[in-house]
């Protein structure tokens, strides 16, 4: 079913799931500079994987659009050993919003994936005509299968319901708010709490998980933050979208700059008893490029404001813990 490509946020009553999150948190931002109202709803008053309580806070609170930014997230370790919860809380969540965003007619929902969600040995860099073109990365094929799942109930209210519904898959990303906890979050802001506490503490080593050479690309927050509410305005399609920049770095080359950021001049080991996933993940962007979007941020400005926010908000309770 044809839907417009034009989505006018003004006035619209926007609700944001997941906005305490890095990816949220940073879309509640940029929206803040839009002419909407965001709607928030806190983890105490209702828990995403209660159907009934999504249903009761949509029926009662008739948001006109949804970012589904909420999702049970981590880095390569927890992907790999909490495999139960990222399936099913991620799952249900999904399934939870998207249909009752059906159910009360909301105009437009954004649903993010991830780049997980395609093939291990997919060309690269990564379009998205690749999904579900062969096997997974093992390491977050729970993640993935979730994701793909929320791709899927987003074409399928499309298709059948004519709901304008789309799915974004932002690559690696970085930046304000992320998860600082050395086994469960991503490799950036595991590296820059590893790195600042080794320069407090004199230390000249710092170990690295895997090989140091898996390639990723590494998006800012407020560069998706920004994506998102362009696709919002301007995408309509069933076919994912890629969100990144198209620029990747191996694992070392990361740690280096992340040291130069902070100011340490260590130097790195390897164990490689750690899984390395997969060997590189870069996106293909130009479909994002034709629709007339950019990533506006330079990698050292992010990662300078990645640093200075940890040092900020986190540094000194991660220093406790
Ligand atoms: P992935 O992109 O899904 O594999 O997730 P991560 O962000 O957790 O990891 C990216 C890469 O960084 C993997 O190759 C990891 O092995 C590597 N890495 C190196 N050191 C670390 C670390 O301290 N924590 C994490 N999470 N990854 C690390």
């Amino acid at each position: 079913m044809a839907l417009p490509s034009e989505y006018s946020l003004a006035g619209k009553k926007v609700w944001v799931a997941g906005h305490r999150g890095m990816a949220g948190s940073a879309i509640v931002r940029r929206l803040q500079r839009e002419d909407c109202h965001i709607l928030t709803a806190d983890r105490s008053r209702m828990d995403l994987r209660s159907q009934a309580a999504v249903e009761g806070w949509m029926a009662e609170n008739r948001p006109d659009a949804v970012v589904l930014a909420a999702a049970t997230v981590g880095g390569i370790h927890a992907n790999n050993t909490r495999p139960a919860e990222f399936l099913y809380d991620n799952l249900v969540i999904e399934t939870n919003i998207i249909h009752s965003a059906w159910r009360t007619g909301v105009g437009k929902l954004l649903f993010l994936g991830s780049s997980c969600i395609y093939p291990r040995a997919a060309e690269q860099p990564m379009r998205e005509e690749a999904l579900l073109t062969g096997p997974l990365e093992p390491t977050n094929e729970w993640y993935a299968i979730a994701k793909i799942s929320g791709i899927k109930m987003c074409q399928a209210y499309r298709r059948q319901y004519g709901c304008d519904f789309i799915s974004l898959m932002p690559t690696n990303l970085f930046g304000l708010g992320d998860r600082y906890d050395l086994t469960q979050g991503h490799v950036v802001a595991a590296l820059i709490m590893k790195i600042h506490a080794a320069k407090l503490a004199g230390d000249t080593e710092v170990v690295l998980w895997g090989t140091g050479t898996p390639k990723r690309e590494f998006l800012f927050s407020e560069d998706l933050a920004d994506a998102c509410v362009f696709a919002m305005k301007h995408y309509s399609d069933e076919l994912p979208l890629n969100i990144g920049n198209g620029k990747e770095i191996t694992i070392l080359e990361l740690a280096t700059k992340i040291a130069e950021t902070a100011g340490w001049t260590g130097h790195f080991t390897f164990d490689t008893s750690k899984p390395d996933g997969s060997p590189r993940k870069v996106m293909d962007v130009s479909r994002l490029t034709a629709l007339g979007w950019t990533a506006k941020t330079e990698f050292a400005q992010g990662m300078a404001a990645a640093y200075e926010w940890y040092v900020a908000n986190s540094a000194s309770e991660a220093g406790r813990g």
